[in-house]
């Protein structure tokens, strides 16, 4: 492929916000097993209805979107991966429920790097404090770093904000963290981030736009 990546090393994302649930089971059967939700209350319900159906499949749920404190309980009890925490305040509350259930929640750090108002994250100035606080934080197993460009029509204009969370991940890993996930990149701008590095691209309407 282009970016001279091993397709093995980049997952899929099927991102299912407002997509109903005979679309999601196509894209179990299509061979999809990664999907991804924005919102908590919405994946609870689609996901309760899945969990019976799919039983023997190995599907995950991740969560992309942002996650308020009062969520942490439910976005525990879904998850496998959550790709949104940003705040130490946060990371405390998914521990306490996830040592409540008995599991390691595998979290990443997302990281706001434009400055729109309407983007959550953690400022690349706090980034520091709020890994090391998660990684003494039991219960959490941080992976990795996340982030969310502005949409631009042309995907290059996307790319410094790709190159800067692969930077930022190289020089947290130079201080010792171990952080082999990038989750970046959505429809309009995935292959650029797959040449900036990312290993999870997270797709909405590239595999549900349109038809049925
Ligand atoms: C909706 C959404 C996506 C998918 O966007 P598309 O442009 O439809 O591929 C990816 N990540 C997050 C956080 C989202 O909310």
């Amino acid at each position: 492929m282009r970016a001279g990546r091993n397709p093995e090393d980049i997952k899929l994302i099927a991102i299912t916000k407002t997509v109903d649930i005979n679309r999601i089971q196509k894209a179990i059967d299509w061979g999809l097993r990664i999907f991804g939700e924005s919102r908590v209350q919405e994946a609870k319900e689609k996901i309760s209805k899945f969990e019976f159906r799919n039983s023997k499949l190995k599907i995950e749920w991740h969560l992309v979107g942002y996650l308020q404190k009062n969520k942490a309980r439910i976005a525990v009890q879904l998850f496998d991966l959550i790709h949104s925490l940003d705040s130490i305040e946060l990371a405390a509350e998914i521990n306490k429920n996830a040592e409540k259930i008995g599991k390691t929640q595998r979290v990443l750090i997302q990281v706001k790097l434009s400055e729109e108002e309407t983007k959550h994250g953690v400022a690349r100035e706090d980034l520091m404090d709020l890994m090391k606080a998660v990684s003494e934080m039991k219960r959490l197993n941080l992976e990795g770093l996340m982030t969310m460009p502005p949409f631009f029509d042309d995907p290059e204009m996307a790319r410094p904000y790709f190159k800067e969370l692969r930077e930022l991940r190289d020089n947290a890993e130079n201080s010792g963290f171990t952080l082999p996930e990038l989750s970046m990149g959505m429809t309009n701008d995935f292959e650029v981030a797959i040449e900036e590095g990312a290993t999870m691209v997270r797709i909405g309407t590239g595999i549900f736009a349109g038809g049925s």
